[in-house]
């Protein structure tokens, strides 16, 4: 391995994450990423000296929480290229961003309806409209996959009906990294009339998102994968939209007026938080956003772009492993040994120190795409550097020898 390669984020970041002490290789990052200090310290300062509710209180101690609160809003809504701070909605998480809109906006289809997704995707973007297909009648078509395992634009053009109203896609696909042409799709849906979902779990961290540029219409993701806290995640809307669609749960904070008789809603994105919001969970996404923007995502793309060429080039080497996804994909690399399970590579792996995913990463559709029960799959964040792509290959190695596939 060429050690002398330039990495486009410094070393020394390791050390931002007291999650990576130790001797290890923490390549689970598309599974969720470590946290920086400065995000633990976000968040420990929101539990203590900061801390007390949000909308309500008439003190001075929650008023400071609340500018706090709107302020992570906006910092959000800079972060994704948003036209205004109304349109962020805080939920825990991807899933339940997309739940939300399967729930509220899903409540205009009819019977005969359809939603286009593709064969790419993750549970947390098939079953809640498997859910609302139950509910409704709607049909769900499903866009199959170029060879190297990008979403097929073309034949998912060919898919789009006058009947289609969504087309729901993972920007970067968790499996295999690819990175879809969501501009390109939005332009397709619009033009059919349906609207575009992104979910935009694994693109946050590791491409510039700009939702207006990509002509999206909702976009999803979790704070959990941006370096930031589990809980939290944000749903992004079109404001026309949000505006059309009803609440979806109801309780305190998402109101305007209320008595038995009846209950008005106060507009987005309150009419989507009810009850009290994670508010330390705010705290530490805006800190996480602060931190990766100090870096730059370009940097981050570039780094984990370098970091995946290397990966790359090693595995390819290394008789009997199987690379599945395109040469640029982002950050994300799944892989097979011929005759050895997912699981055994995990586990070997882990002895030496290496930490990968194995199994069919909440994506058994696209296992039955690629033939397989499962894959390996090693993912890339900011701290990782090239002497952990060489852990893997030689932790890949091993698990060849023991199993007796064999070097090329
Ligand atoms: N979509 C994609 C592409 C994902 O990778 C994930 C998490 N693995 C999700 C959705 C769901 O995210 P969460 O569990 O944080 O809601």
């Amino acid at each position: 391995m060429n050690v002398t390669v330039a990495l486009p984020v410094a070393a020394s970041r390791k050390d931002d994450f007291p999650g990576l002490a130790g001797n290890w290789a923490y390549l689970d990052t598309a599974a969720t990423a470590q946290k920086p200090q400065v995000v633990i310290d976000a968040i420990a300062k929101a539990y203590g000296p900061d801390y007390a509710t949000v909308h309500r209180g008439v003190y001075e101690r929650s008023a400071t929480m609340t500018l706090r609160f709107e302020e992570a809003r906006e910092s959000v809504a800079r972060f994704i290229g948003a036209a205004s701070a109304s349109e962020i909605v805080f939920v825990r998480g991807a899933t339940e961003g997309i739940n939300l809109v399967a729930q509220s906006w899903g409540q205009r289809l009819v019977a005969g309806d359809r939603i286009l997704l593709s064969a790419l995707e993750h549970h947390s973007n098939i079953v809640p409209w498997q859910l609302l297909r139950d509910r409704t009648g709607i049909e769900i078509d499903v866009a199959p996959l170029t060879v190297d395992g990008r979403i097929d634009v073309d034949a998912l053009e060919a898919l789009l009906t006058p009947r289609t109203k969504l087309v729901s896609i993972a920007h970067v696909s968790n499996v295999l990294g690819s990175v879809a042409d969501v501009a390109r799709i939005s332009r397709a849906a619009h033009a059919a009339g349906a609207l575009v979902l992104v979910d935009g779990c694994q693109a946050a961290a590791r491409i510039v998102i700009d939702v207006q540029a990509l002509g999206a219409d909702f976009y999803v993701f979790s704070g959990h994968k941006l370096y930031g806290p589990t809980g939290i995640g944000v749903l992004w809307g079109r404001a026309d939209l949000l505006d059309s669609m009803p609440p979806w749960q109801g309780g305190g904070a998402m109101i305007e007026t209320v008595s038995f008789e009846k209950t008005t809603y106060a507009p987005p994105p309150q009419r989507f938080e009810a009850g009290t919001p994670h508010i330390t969970g705010v705290m530490g996404l805006a800190a996480a956003i602060d931190y990766v923007q100090a870096i730059g995502i370009e940097a981050i793309s570039a780094h984990e772009a370098t970091l995946v060429k290397a990966a790359r080039a090693a595995l390819s080497r290394i008789n009997s492993v199987t690379l599945f996804g395109p040469d640029d994909s982002a950050g994300i690399l799944s892989f097979a040994i011929e005759g050895v399970h997912p699981h055994d590579i995990g586990t070997i792996l882990d002895e030496s120190g290496v930490a990968i995913r194995a199994g069919h990463h909440c994506a058994q559709p696209l296992m039955n795409v690629l033939g397989v029960p499962a894959t390996a799959r090693a993912s890339f964040g900011v701290y990782n550097d090239l002497d952990d792509v060489a852990r893997l290959a030689a932790g890949v190695e091993r698990v060849t020898r023991i199993f007796g596939t064999g070097s090329k």
